[in-house]
């Protein structure tokens, strides 16, 4: 049965490895640069509230969020909310983490193109991740190819988000380090370890979108050697 398929893992094995490596690198990094003390002393908080405001967001909220690495922008909410660790804490890792969220709430203000499409395709996404599933086994248990590959498609957009999830990353530890940069908060080392973090957590993000990849073509190759068969 293809569900038990080793294949199926020896495709994906790639990407879980990578995403492993990323996730220990995301944590080494963090972990290290988590416990230096930033040389200016502030707090990721106040560092979000600087940038935030030098680009004019002034309406936009700096929260806290409970646990690690839980730091994000809701686009909903337009809030910036920062895990208790960048919050309060006053190391070289709270500066990038802090200013990397702040990026997001910027590009959402000048209507960057990535995330707007990004955020365009999330119903596409979420129909898909659940639909797409059944109309693949659904096709595949009644042979019925069409449908097999229009639940293909529907799971492609899950392979789309996560390739616009690249540059929307990017581009926002980009505009972190500029800020941080532009605005006298970092030195020349701490610019060096806050791009090292970034670099890490952007890692996740390249392995996130291999194994969507590799998802997507095991898919493929099974739908179309169903067709193969039924041709
Ligand atoms: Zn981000």
């Amino acid at each position: 049965m293809f569900y038990l398929d080793p294949m199926y893992f020896v495709f994906l094995a790639p990407a879980l490895l990578l995403m492993l490596y990323a996730q220990w690198r995301v944590r080494a990094t963090v972990g290290k640069y988590g416990q230096i003390p930033n040389r200016l002393g502030l707090t990721g908080a106040q560092v979000a509230r600087a940038i935030l405001d030098r680009n004019g967001l002034f309406d936009i909220p700096v929260e806290v969020t409970p646990g690690e690495l839980t730091d994000h922008y809701d686009p909903l909410r337009r809030v910036v909310r920062l895990s208790e660790p960048v919050y309060y804490g006053r190391s070289v890792a709270a500066l990038g983490i802090a200013a990397h969220e702040t990026g997001h709430a910027i590009q959402h203000q000048q209507g960057y193109v990535p995330l707007q499409l990004r955020t365009a395709i999330v119903p596409v996404v979420n129909l898909g991740t659940n639909l797409g599933w059944i109309m693949i086994l659904a096709g595949i248990l009644v042979g019925i190819t069409g449908l097999a590959w229009l639940g293909v498609a529907l799971f492609a957009s899950g392979t789309l988000f996560a390739l616009l999830t690249l540059p929307v990353e990017f581009d926002a530890s980009r505009r972190a380090l500029a800020a941080l940069t532009t605005m006298g908060i970092v030195d020349r080392t701490e610019l060096d370890q806050n791009r090292e973090v970034l670099n890490a957590a952007a890692l996740t993000y390249v392995a996130g979108l291999v194994a969507a990849v590799l998802n997507l073509l095991y898919w493929i190759s099974v739908v179309s050697g169903m067709q193969r068969r039924s041709d």
